[in-house]
């Protein structure tokens, strides 16, 4: 299996034509790679624009809404990311817990939605309680990032050690790191720890930076 890294770009950045620029250098840099998997997740309204874009990586969504159409104002849908050419969403990111109160069971109702629509959920949890509440009822294999709280955006990464305890209590096939990723310590969460990737937030607005992270961990596997 390759490891897969999955760049969250947030809500960055300001401008579309910011948003192609970061892409195509990303891009560009990614034509060497061969072991790693990388996904793009931008912000909602860049995803269409940046889908007609040759760049060859697939493109995630960083949420969704749990119904497939109606009376759901501001709402996005599984089947509308499918449709527009999305292959991964990005569900229960802390900062949706944090800032829209985000639920065990609203989370839970959204990896049965992107499943449903054929699509690959990649459900972020920061302990073991999160997990069951995200996957209750879910047979289907999801992939999981562990980010723990005090690592997101603080540039205070987990050690690798409560890391890789961490990795051990989740019965996952897949299951990535995330939480102040850098091209330092992006290697061992994977090599050390026993991750099968990485969620990368701030550093993946940085394409020069993103690209290390990605070229030391596609070495690593070689
Ligand atoms: C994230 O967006 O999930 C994340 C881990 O952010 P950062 O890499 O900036 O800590």
């Amino acid at each position: 299996m390759k490891n897969l890294i999955i760049a969250n770009w947030k809500m960055n950045p300001l401008k579309s034509t910011e948003a192609e620029k970061l892409l195509g250098s990303v891009a560009m840099g990614f034509r060497n790679i061969k072991r790693t998997e990388v996904v793009i997740c931008p912000p909602f309204i860049y995803l269409s624009q940046l889908r007609k874009i040759k760049h060859g990586l697939p493109l995630g969504a960083q949420d969704c809404f749990w119904e497939e159409k109606g009376a759901f104002t501001g709402e996005v849908s599984p089947a509308m990311l499918k449709n527009i050419g999305c292959r991964y969403v990005i569900v229960g990111h802390s900062e949706r817990r944090k800032y829209q109160r985000e639920t065990g069971e609203t989370i839970n109702k959204k990896v049965k939605a992107v499943l449903i629509a054929g699509l690959k959920p990649i459900l972020c949890i920061a302990n073991l309680s999160q997990l069951e509440e995200g996957l209750n009822g879910v047979s289907e294999k999801v992939i999981i990032a562990y980010e723990p709280f005090f690592a997101i955006g603080t540039g205070i990464p987990c050690s690798v050690e409560k890391a890789k305890k961490m990795r051990k209590l989740i019965k996952a096939r897949q299951v990535l790191y995330g939480g102040s990723v850098n091209p330092q310590n992006a290697v061992d969460y994977i090599a050390k720890a026993g991750f099968q990737g990485l969620l990368v937030g701030g550093v993946s607005l940085n394409a020069r930076q993103f690209l290390q992270i990605i070229s030391r961990v596609d070495e690593a596997k070689a």
